[in-house]
């Protein structure tokens, strides 16, 4: 089949690769219909993420039709439609049972190189490093699904594969981003980043009830698409960020702040983003993490800091001192996809959102490697890419 695959450094190649098998009595294979490009997939093909393997197959957001199943998987058979979540989970651990699908104890097999990273494993995840698994993605024809009797969602009506396709992970992940703020009527919230996930946690944001919602970037195309959703929008490159959320909350700061960049932001001043970005590349530090730190000091007294953008180590110059004094909650995690797919699935046939409102380009999959690189460089206003095998 052909597949996505990292060929080194800032380097793809679709290729020829082995048709994935079933393994294990709970796997089923997917014939992949629709796939997306994530930005996090940035960070694999950039080399930020660490354990990622030459031949490597990548790809965390996908759909498509069930072709076969294992003896032990009941609930799905040849033929059903299925969208599949980026975590993969057993659904039966002490942290399955808990809904924190993402920290599965079972699903990630070489959970021991995490542990020397992280000091405990997250759960394995499609197509995204061998510390997390190394799983074959889903920007191929076709993927081996373990647990599939868990995570994946079937989709028997009539919605389209863009409507649905964005619940494997940018659509929970950004209405788990609102979420974790707690928002209460009459709130304001503050997202950095408006890519697909910053734009799909404003969308989220409101419908959780928030009064407003304040998104920062400096794309200029990509924060038109965030004022779509109704909110308010801040080019970073143009005010200065601290004083402009101030200013536009009486001077208390937003109730609470999302962080929908992560690893790699860019930073507005040359000599922070210097700093940042030579400790990075010398793996002094793993990240640049200066949105989290802007969207800390911007955050109001006792509110909360909501990280949904990826980090993978380290990061430098982290404002403690502010969080402990001003009583603020951090509060992250990789999305635990599975416990959101129903309930935004019902919003979706509900028609409460739609979020395929983020799609830019559909592309051929054997497109990729261009599509990787239009997105990477924000290029002829590339904000969503989906795939199609
Ligand atoms: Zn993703
Ligand atoms: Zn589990």
């Amino acid at each position: 089949m052909k597949a996505v695959v990292w060929a080194g450094r800032n380097r793809l190649e679709v290729q020829d690769v082995p048709d994935p098998r079933i393994l294990n009595a709970r796997d089923a294979i997917v014939r992949v219909t629709s796939t997306a490009i994530c930005g996090s997939d940035l960070h694999l093909v950039d080399g930020y993420i660490p354990t990622v393997k030459k031949g490597d197959v990548l790809g965390h957001e996908f759909m498509g039709e069930v072709v076969e199943v294992g003896p032990g998987v009941r609930d799905l058979r040849p033929g059903d439609r299925v969208v599949v979540p980026f975590p993969i989970a057993c659904g039966a651990c002490f942290a399955c049972e808990d809904g924190l699908y993402s920290l599965c104890e079972n699903s990630n097999p070489n959970a021991g190189m995490a542990e020397k990273l992280m000091g405990h494993a997250p759960a394995g995840i499609f197509g995204y490093s061998h510390m997390l698994g190394g799983f074959p993605g889903g920007q191929a024809e076709y993927v081996r699904v373990p647990f599939a009797d868990v995570g994946p969602v079937k989709i028997d009506d009539d919605l389209t594969d863009e409507q649905v396709l964005f619940l494997s992970d940018i659509f929970p992940t950004g209405f788990m981003g609102a979420e974790m703020c707690d928002i209460k009527p009459g709130q304001t919230i503050a997202i950095w980043g408006a890519g697909p996930v910053g734009q799909l946690a404003a969308a989220s944001a409101f419908l959780l009830g928030a009064d407003r919602v304040i998104v920062i970037d400096r794309y200029p195309y990509r924060l038109e698409r965030a004022r779509r959703t109704g909110a308010e929008i801040l080019d970073y490159e143009e005010v200065n960020v601290l004083d402009a959320l101030r200013d536009m909350t009486g001077g208390r700061g937003p109730d609470a702040c999302v962080d929908a960049v992560g690893m790699e932001a860019h930073h507005p001043t040359p000599a922070m983003y210097a700093y940042d970005r030579t400790k990075q590349a010398a793996r002094l530090e793993t990240e640049r993490p200066y949105a989290l730190r802007e969207a800390i000091m911007a955050c109001r007294n006792g509110g909360v800091v909501s990280v949904i953008g990826v980090y993978g180590g380290f990061v430098d110059k982290f404002p403690m001192g502010t969080v402990m004094n001003r009583s603020l909650t951090i509060r992250t995690g990789q999305c635990h996809v599975q416990r959101y797919t129903e309930p935004l699935l019902e919003r979706i046939r509900a028609g409460e959102i739609d979020p395929s409102f983020v799609i830019s380009h559909r592309m051929p999959l054997s497109a990729a490697p261009h599509a990787f690189d239009l997105f990477k460089h924000k290029q002829d206003e590339c904000n969503k890419v989906v795939l199609t095998p």
